[in-house]
């Protein structure tokens, strides 16, 4: 890991170092040598991430989740990860160590603990980046930030009132300090249905309410099923052709313990309450439980704060991108700026925000950015 202090100029500024950051910074490095193999001018990248280690949000992981897929499912461009053994639905400190070995591998100069805190134009061309450890000058940033930084909490009636304890799915460390307690999990997706099969071997009671009855995917389908039917989602769509896409197919991956705990009965979803009171929740019927905790399994939103100062214009929910000709994977900010977005979703390119589905935008975004700075 290198120290702290940044370069006062590079080409590339990379915003993040978690999985989509180091992908980009894979594809950056096989542009680096291609170049010098072309006795072209060299290209520098810098990658700033605000953890102290690598691994991006697997760093927070709590330790009985489950990779979605096999590890040779899960791997990005270029080294595969390599498999567990057992099940093979390697755990989340089996990702770490695969993308701190991956960092080291491709020799990609991340800076940590760097907090990127704005980027602003800058008069002379490119974009001036703001850091807790001083400012420096890109000439293009892609900003590759994730979701864990930003958890969601709906406004829930009740929620100022109730007195015991409430945590969100990025706060949740394993079952242990629930231990004896009388929980509620909100949130139909699959963290929801992974804490909650986690909490039912040591709580007291769990209750795990979701919006719509729960939509388990067919026990066979896991991550690679699901960047196929992604992948040819986005084809189709761009075709002008009818897709239902990895909605129609579920919500829930079934990796092993949330399946052992459904078949078992442990997961049976209710209805959500209507209020939290202030020992407990109420549901329409008037029937009251009193709780301990309540775990908010209810999403992240992306985490772009650090652009707010650029007044990006805004399409469906994002910033408003294009897709660069001859990089269609790659997500481009339309302003006329030069700021990429990767890793953030399915408008980042389908399955993005997954291991397997992030080498492709990665490889596009990085061919575009390279493109753009020869220009
Ligand atoms: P992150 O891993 O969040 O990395 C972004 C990095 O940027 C972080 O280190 C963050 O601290 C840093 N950062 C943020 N803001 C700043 C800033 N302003 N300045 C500097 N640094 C900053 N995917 C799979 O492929 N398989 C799975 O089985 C799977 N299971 C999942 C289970 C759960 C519960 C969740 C929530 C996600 C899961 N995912 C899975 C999805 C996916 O792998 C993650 O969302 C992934 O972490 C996204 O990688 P990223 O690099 O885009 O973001």
């Amino acid at each position: 890991m290198s120290l702290p202090s940044l370069p006062g100029t590079v080409d590339v500024c990379v915003v993040g170092g978690g999985q989509s950051a180091l992908a980009l910074g894979f594809y950056l490095r096989r542009a680096e040598r291609e170049r010098d193999r072309a006795g072209r001018p060299p290209l520098s990248v810098v990658l700033l991430d605000r953890r102290e280690r690598p691994g991006g949000a697997w760093l927070d992981a709590w330790p009985s989740l489950r990779l979605f897929s096999p590890a040779g499912y899960s791997s990005l461009p270029g080294r595969r990860m390599p498999a567990t053994g057992d099940d093979d639905n390697p755990d989340a400190a089996h990702v770490v160590h695969y993308l701190t070995d991956y960092e080291q591998r491709y020799d990609l100069d991340v800076r940590r603990p760097v907090l990127v805190a704005g980027v602003a134009d800058a008069p002379e061309g490119g974009l001036r980046v703001h850091t807790d450890h001083g400012d420096l000058l890109a000439r293009a940033v892609v900003s590759a930030t994730g979701t864990w930084d930003r958890p969601f909490w709906p406004g829930f009636p009740g929620a100022d009132v109730f007195a015991g304890r409430q945590l969100h799915t990025s706060d949740y460390r394993g079952p242990d300090d629930l231990a004896g307690s009388r929980v509620l999990v909100v949130g139909g997706g699959n963290s929801g249905a992974q804490i909650a099969a986690d909490l039912v071997h040591v709580a007291a009671t769990v209750r795990w309410v979701t919006r719509e009855p729960p939509r388990y995917l067919p026990d066979d389908v896991d991550g690679r099923v699901l960047f196929e039917v992604a992948t040819r989602a986005v084809s189709d769509r761009a075709a002008g052709r009818e897709s239902a896409g990895v909605g129609s197919l579920g919500d829930i991956v079934a990796v092993p313990p949330v399946r052992e705990a459904r078949d078992r009965g442990d997961l049976q979803a209710e209805p959500p309450p209507v209020a939290l009171t202030e020992q407990g929740a109420r549901w329409e019927d008037g029937r009251e439980v009193e709780l301990d905790a309540v775990v908010w399994a209810t999403g992240f939103r992306v985490a772009l704060g650090h652009l707010h100062g650029l007044g990006l214009s805004r399409s469906s929910g994002h910033p408003a991108t294009v897709a660069p000709d001859g990089s269609p994977n790659a997500v481009r900010c339309a302003d006329a700026r030069p700021l990429w977005f990767l890793g953030y979703g399915d408008w980042c390119g389908p399955a993005s925000a997954t291991l397997i589905g992030v080498g492709r935008p990665a490889r596009d975004t990085a061919e575009d950015v390279v493109r753009s700075l020869d220009d």
